[in-house]
């Protein structure tokens, strides 16, 4: 990208500003920019170019002083929450907030694990890929059981944004026409390995209710003509994706949102700009722009817009606006209800089971696949089955084990280096991500005293899973561990990490949309009741958490959201 789109100054009125450049963020500067808006696009983090500034990529874990480890001190003392993250490495760990300069504060005893990509690219660069449409099922939930206030949208108001954002991104992934996980527009999935084949057949066998289906990725199994002007190429299976890739064959904003807002000659950015709050106007009861701090000097802007978007990513964006006081807003920027910071939620992780597949030693697969398999949601569908409320799926994979099964066995000499060269058996295993209910007590709120080293106001994370969502982690132990007896595997053993919310990097709530501005901060179109020129389209939106990987509607509501946005602006109403 052009060394022109950097700006540090201006005294330009934007058309927009978009506040983050992760996932939403470069979805709202390429729909914003190519309906013909003149976008500023602003990112705490440093900058980050496609290919250039992908430093870990292509190294060899034996090319790493601790064999792709990082430090122990190292990782103890800058990175004591990032590093239990499974994704953070000595080869990525540079596309991870720096825990000494992102400080936040939970209350004794309960833990909340924030991770964060605060670059630009944000955690496009680190995501998993793996996209799920929502269904009704999810979207009606709140109005059917009570929990949270009911969404103000349903499935058919996204339908052809998620058809608009996934003809884009590139989703890989298979027809399966089930009404709970609706199908996208897809690229051809990844493969079964014979093994995941037989598991397949068995479990759908002994399951009516279940299916096991390939996990839908944001991969260019086979890139489309328009992939490939973006100058994205098809994936290699290397599963080398968190390191960042050079080939652009996974959805990031690098690969595919930046170059596209980039083209249309509409784009600026401001990085090493840290939002400190957006800037209110009595007079016109609008936002006009936002006061940045700059990371590096420490110097502070401002910078102008006729709309804002906010897409700092969940928590970032409710700091940002608890951060936004004024007479109007004395607790925080379009909080008239009081719910600001309130109904934080993120997904039930850490549960399943795993057991050893017998037989088909003659059975091996070669090279890798950046996705796995998943089981859609089987609970509570057509009926309550279950003693809680809500829904999980579970991700899966079949594979050999390997030498370094090896590691902790006795043995020596010619047989066992011989033994050591044969793969081991097949294990297969279920993980489960189940929702989390809304819940008031769970909140973020600005700390009354301490603060990071730029001055900002430092977040209080409040959250604990509730009597519902342990009830279900239980049942995804358990039911894990009863289909795996069931289609015959052995040694099968149930876990429950007791992993702390925040861990599945689903957070979600915290600025929630809804019908009534009495209990909401958004309309249906992410627009805040209370000033109707800022926008808050990434995770802070979310009325309830669903069970799928959030990422895909956060795109699918965001693009919405921007063109909305650009209709109201051209007919004069913000
Ligand atoms: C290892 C890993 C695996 C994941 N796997 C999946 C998956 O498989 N599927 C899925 O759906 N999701 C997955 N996620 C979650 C996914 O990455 C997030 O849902 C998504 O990135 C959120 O997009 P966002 O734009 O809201 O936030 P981000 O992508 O985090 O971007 C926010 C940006 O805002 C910037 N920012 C923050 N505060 C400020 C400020 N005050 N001023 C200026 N800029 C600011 C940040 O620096 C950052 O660049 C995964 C995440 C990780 C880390
Ligand atoms: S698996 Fe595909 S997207 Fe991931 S690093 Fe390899 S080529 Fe890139």
């Amino acid at each position: 990208m052009s060394d022109s789109v950097y700006i540090i100054k201006s005294q330009e009125i934007f058309d927009a500003i978009v506040v983050g450049s992760g996932i939403t963020g470069g979805w709202a500067a390429k729909e914003l920019t190519e309906q013909g808006l003149k976008t500023l696009m602003v990112e705490r983090g440093r900058p980050v170019e496609h290919r250039k500034d992908y430093i870990g990529e292509g190294v060899k874990s034996w090319e790493m002083p601790f064999r792709g480890a990082i430090e122990k001190n190292v990782a103890d003392e800058q990175y004591a929450v990032q590093k239990q993250n499974y994704a953070f490495s000595d080869a990525t760990k540079h596309f991870y907030g720096n825990d000494r300069d992102y400080p936040y504060s939970t209350p004794e005893g309960k833990p909340f694990s924030w991770i964060r990509g605060n670059q630009l690219g944000g955690k496009s660069l680190l995501w998993h890929r793996q996209s799920y449409r929502w269904s009704d099922l999810d979207f009606a939930a709140n109005a059917k059981d009570g929990h949270g206030v009911d969404w103000p949208i349903r499935y058919g108001d996204l339908t052809d944004w998620y058809d608009h954002v996934e003809t884009h991104a590139g989703i890989s992934g298979s027809v399966e026409n089930m009404p709970v996980l609706p199908d996208s527009k897809f690229l051809p999935p990844f493969e079964f390995n014979n093994v995941e084949k037989v598991i397949k057949q068995q479990l759908e066998a002994k399951y009516s209710d279940r299916k096991l289906i390939m996990g839908r990725c944001a991969h260019l199994s086979q890139p489309a003509p328009h992939h490939v002007e973006q100058g994205r190429v098809q994936c290699m299976a290397r599963n080398e994706c968190q390191k960042g890739c050079s080939f652009g064959a996974y959805f990031s904003t690098q690969s595919s949102t930046l170059p596209a807002a980039a083209k249309t000659g509409n784009l600026s950015i401001a990085t090493n700009s840290i939002v400190h709050s957006v800037i209110y106007d009595p007079k016109t009861r609008r936002a006009s722009g936002v006061r940045v701090i700059d990371s590096e000097t420490m110097e502070v802007r401002e910078y102008f817009a006729k709309i804002i978007f906010l897409c700092a990513s969940t928590l970032g964006t409710t700091q940002i606006m608890l951060n936004s006081v004024s007479e109007q807003f004395p607790t925080g920027i379009a909080n008239s209800s009081g719910v600001l910071g309130h109904y934080l939620m993120d997904h039930l992780y850490g549960a399943g089971a795993s057991g050893i597949v017998p037989g088909h030693l003659e059975e091996y697969y070669s090279g890798r696949r950046p996705t796995g398999l998943y089981v859609p949601r089987f609970r509570n569908v057509s009926k309550q089955d279950a003693p809680f409320v809500r829904g999980y799926a579970y991700q899966a994979s079949a594979q050999r084990e390997h030498w370094s099964s090896f590691a902790n066995k006795d043995g020596f000499g010619a047989d066992f280096k011989h033994a050591i060269r044969n793969a081991g058996n097949w294990s297969f295993g279920l993980n489960g991500s189940g929702e989390m209910l809304p819940d008031f007590d769970n909140k973020v709120t600005l700390h009354p005293t301490l603060k990071d080293k730029w001055g900002m106001p430092q977040l209080l994370i409040d959250c604990t899973f509730s009597d519902n969502d342990l009830k279900m982690q239980k049942d995804i132990a358990e039911t894990a561990g009863e289909m795996l007896e069931a289609i015959g595997l052995k040694n099968v053993k149930t876990h429950d990490r007791k992993w702390p919310p925040g861990l599945s990097i689903h957070e979600m709530g915290t600025a929630r949309m809804g019908k009534d501005p009495k209990t909401s901060i958004l309309n249906g179109y992410n627009q805040a009741h209370d000033v109707p020129n800022l926008f808050v389209t990434d995770g802070a939106c979310m009325t309830s958490s669903a069970w799928q990987n959030p990422s895909l509607t956060y795109m699918a509501l965001t693009a919405r959201a921007c063109r909305y946005a650009v209709e109201q602006l051209r007919q004069g109403k913000l």
